[in-house]
């Protein structure tokens, strides 16, 4: 089967693996055992991981810190933030801004905090699922301390204009904090660039291990408090406590050197421009959700097929692994979000095929996903 799934997750590297496997067996040690060499030797290695992961985003190493991945990064910021503030403030409570398209990991925590009596400020998106940065300004009040919005969309692929969306919360002075677990590794992410406070990133994105990516904390400008989610520890600079999984984050910390490494490699945007033209002279009824191809992710295709059920389709798709809207809300009936917050029928959006291609994916492989999409619509059609 082949593989082109790899917004839900990715292949470990095998270079990550190779990384990782000594601290499974022998360097076993815990980072925070100060009495011996097994400690020393495993809190040599998170160091050197942690200085991986800050190079790839051009931003000192103190500014890392670990967590489980981008679920966990995205509830520390914005709770961690958001709690801060409340138990700073005793009568007056804290604005939230995000914005409809976000990861379920964002909008769930905005619900919550909604709940909790925290003012949130849900901002919808255009047709391609872009934040508007205007939007933002208007949506600034004098409560406001927090905004969110992610460096490029799961499902769509659609790339945020965040220079200008920073440049307008540092006038403000509100905190920027952006989910950027699809961006990583994809597209260039560079701290010294971005005007972000807060930046959520998790490894099995881009070839490296599931369970830990990292929340980036800004620490050249504003200070930013944070309440931890756990308490215990005290690890991660008291913003994160427990042991820290030293081999995924070796191997976190080899997936952003490989990710460093990937200008040698064949451009994805080329295979994936291939795949939407094939299919497109292939297949009448075709539509691209989201935004111009030059415009998104360089690993994303989406798109409807107009006239088939989706359910249907998915199911008869037998050689190639894709999703249809996103992988962590299938279990929903539902149509997907974005796509609804984009503007797409729901009919349309149910027909949808989200294709997220690898630094390994081939032209062999798109040509026969093309072969095999066409057959599963034109059985569906005849
Ligand atoms: N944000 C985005 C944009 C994502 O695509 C995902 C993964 N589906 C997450 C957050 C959650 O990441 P993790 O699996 O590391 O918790």
């Amino acid at each position: 089967m082949i593989y082109l799934d790899n917004h839900a997750t990715t292949r470990v590297a095998p270079e990550v693996l190779e990384a990782m496997l000594p601290y499974f067996t022998e360097e076993y040690g815990n980072a925070a055992s100060v009495n011996h060499a097994f400690g020393w030797r495993a809190a040599e290695a998170v160091e050197c991981a942690r200085k991986q992961v800050a190079k790839l985003l051009n931003c000192p190493a103190e500014w890392i810190v670990f967590t489980s991945g981008a679920t966990e990064a995205n509830n520390l910021a914005i709770k961690g933030v958001s709690r801060a503030v409340v138990s700073r403030r005793h009568n007056r409570l804290p604005n939230f801004v995000t914005n409809t398209a976000e990861h379920p990991s964002v909008l769930d925590v905005a619900k919550r905090l909604k709940r909790q009596g925290i003012d949130v400020t849900n901002l919808s998106v255009d047709r391609c699922a872009r934040v508007d940065p205007q939007q933002v300004a208007d949506a600034i009040n004098s409560e406001t301390v927090l905004v969110s919005v992610m460096v490029a969309n799961n499902e769509v692929g659609t790339i945020n204009p965040l220079a200008e969306i920073g440049r307008i919360c540092r006038e403000r002075g509100v905190l920027l904090h952006c989910d950027a677990a699809q961006a990583v590794g994809k597209i260039p992410v560079d701290l010294q660039q971005l005007p972000v406070n807060l930046l959520s990133l998790s490894a099995h994105k881009f070839h490296g291990p599931k369970g830990v990516g990292a929340l980036v904390v800004r620490r050249d400008g504003p200070r930013i408090a944070i309440d931890p989610l756990f308490d215990g520890g005290g690890h991660e600079q008291h913003l994160r406590s427990g042991t820290l999984p030293v081999p995924l984050i070796v191997g976190f910390g080899a997936a952003c050197k490989l990710a460093m490494d990937s200008d040698a490699l064949p451009p994805m945007h080329a295979l994936r421009n291939r795949l939407w033209q094939s299919l497109q002279s292939e297949l009448d009824g075709l539509s691209l959700n989201g935004p111009p191809l030059a415009e998104r992710l360089p690993n994303n295709l989406n798109v409807s097929v107009a006239g088939v059920d989706g359910e249907a389709l998915m199911s008869s798709l037998k050689e190639i692994a894709v999703s249809s809207g996103s992988a962590c809300s299938t279990a929903e009936p539902e149509p997907s979000h974005v796509l609804r917050a984009m503007g797409v029928s729901d009919s349309l959006s149910r027909a949808s095929l989200r294709f997220g291609l690898s630094r390994y994916t081939t032209e062999g492989e798109i040509d026969i996903a093309v072969v095999e999409v066409v057959r599963a619509v034109g059985k569906l059609r005849a």
